[in-house]
């Protein structure tokens, strides 16, 4: 790891050495208290916390009074010796010679008895606490699987803009920014990009935010997000949820496998899935649903409740297929065999969190596309490059978008999806 200034080891790093070893470290004071005129200072770094001992003798009187009055997050340079301690919890602590107070800290905010909304008002704080930086380092490790999922699958990373003309998701989630003189809109999604990137690449993905004006309160819902999304051309539904399987599979395997250490910290027992995720139908959803008192008709898309109460019935993540068409967008192939339904798939994970995945097969005819956008009443002269993309040797081919802070929520047993991302933005929250 790179070392800047003075300090010669992380904290971390401390384990190996010998007792009467010197070190310089640095960090910031997550704990203090104080025994017979001797102040032990437990100083955190990145990489872990060490306990620091103050006490005359060691250091002159001046020395271990600023020690005393220095108060929780000051930030502090100390040399000093390593001793084994068999009653401190990492075996080590530290004999300081030397403590600088690098910068000062005076009544931190954030208290073990903060409120949610004062939190929220100090993200910019709370980001320093333990629960905090665990949760970010489970978003970390599922940023970093998903990553590598595709690039070991051999698809070609590959960004669509920001600002976008049109919608992807349908006009009442859509963010409206001035643009010179024009309108222009932030992106739901980045499908359309991505579909037009197959005909030069076969297999594409990309992670980066989308935005959606969500204006309901939910426990699943941020207006930006960050989104991974793929899609591949040549892939029918099955090839599609292949990939989607394959993919959700391996975050959940190797989050535990390289942060497992940190779920438990955070208190979460998480097995990732073994078996084949099943693979039902929308009506066979809306079967179980209707079992669960859930009142739903056929046609309607499956609320956060209904998602919640089937989600509840497996163990695995499960695949509902076949949305009826009216409930989805109009880029989603109809079933050649029953056109009442499309070719989607959305996957919910267990544990009542629900769809984490939505994706389908899209509509490769020029023909059927128009079709289907007078069918919605969108006007074809706003999607005429979208159009073109089925005029010149077009391709059966399906995609998908997988939330990513759904995924960190399901994976880090969250119970709302504002603690998966360092600064979220809802409805009401544009601070800080
Ligand atoms: P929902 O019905 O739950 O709002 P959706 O059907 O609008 O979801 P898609 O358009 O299929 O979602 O987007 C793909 C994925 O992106 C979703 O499965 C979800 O994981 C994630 N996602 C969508 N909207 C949001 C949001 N507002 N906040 C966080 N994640 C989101
Ligand atoms: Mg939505």
């Amino acid at each position: 790891m790179w070392k800047f200034g003075e300090r010669t080891h992380f904290i971390q790093e401390l384990q190996g050495l010998k007792e009467g070893d010197t070190v310089k470290i640095a960090g910031w004071i997550y704990r203090k208290s104080e025994l017979g005129g001797v102040v032990f200072l437990r100083l955190r770094d990145s990489t872990g916390v060490v306990q620091v001992v103050a006490k005359e003798g060691s250091m002159s009187k001046e020395e271990v009074e600023s020690a005393r009055q220095a108060d929780i997050e000051s930030s502090l340079l100390v040399e000093g010796r390593i001793r084994k301690d068999p009653r401190s919890p990492t075996g080590i602590e530290i004999l300081a010679s030397r403590i600088k107070v690098v910068g000062e800290s005076h009544d931190f905010p954030i208290k073990p008895d903060s409120g949610e909304e004062f939190l929220l008002d100090n993200r910019h704080l709370h980001i320093r606490t333990t629960k905090m930086r665990n949760t970010l380092l489970i978003r970390k490790e599922v940023l970093r699987a998903a990553e590598e999922w595709f690039i070991k699958n051999g698809f070609v990373r590959f960004e669509g803009p920001t600002f976008v003309g049109t919608a992807v998701e349908g006009g009442a989630t859509l963010f409206e920014v001035p643009y010179f003189n024009k309108k222009a809109y932030l992106t739901q999604s980045s499908q359309f990009y991505l579909e037009a990137a197959i005909f030069a690449f076969e297999n594409v993905y990309t992670i980066q935010p989308s935005f959606r004006a969500e204006k309901s309160r939910t426990r699943r819902h941020l207006t930006e997000f960050w989104h991974a999304e793929a899609e591949m051309a040549w892939a029918d539904l099955n090839g599609m949820m292949d990939v989607a399987e394959s993919l959700t599979r391996y975050i959940s395997q190797k989050v535990v496998e390289r942060a497992g250490h940190i779920l438990e910290a955070l208190n979460r027992k998480f097995e990732p899935p073994d078996n084949r995720f099943p693979r039902i139908t929308y009506d066979e959803a809306i079967e179980i649903a209707r079992k669960k008192e859930v009142s739903i008709e056929w046609g309607d898309d499956l609320g956060t409740e209904t998602e919640r109460v089937i989600s509840l019935e497996f163990d695995l993540p499960v695949f509902i297929t076949k949305y009826p068409k009216k409930a989805k967008a109009f880029y989603h192939k109809p079933d050649p065999k029953r056109p009442d339904v499309v070719l989607c798939a959305d996957l919910l994970a267990p544990e009542g969190i629900g769809e984490i995945i939505g994706g389908g097969q899209r509509i490769n005819s020029e023909e059927e596309l128009l079709m289907r956008l007078r069918e919605e009443n969108l006007n074809p002269s706003n999607y005429k490059w979208y159009l073109d993309l089925r005029k010149y040797g077009s391709v059966p081919h399906s995609g998908f978008g997988l939330g990513i802070e759904r995924t960190i929520r399901w994976i880090a047993g969250l119970p709302h999806i504002r603690n998966a991302i360092p600064f979220p933005r809802t409805p009401t929250r544009l601070y800080p």
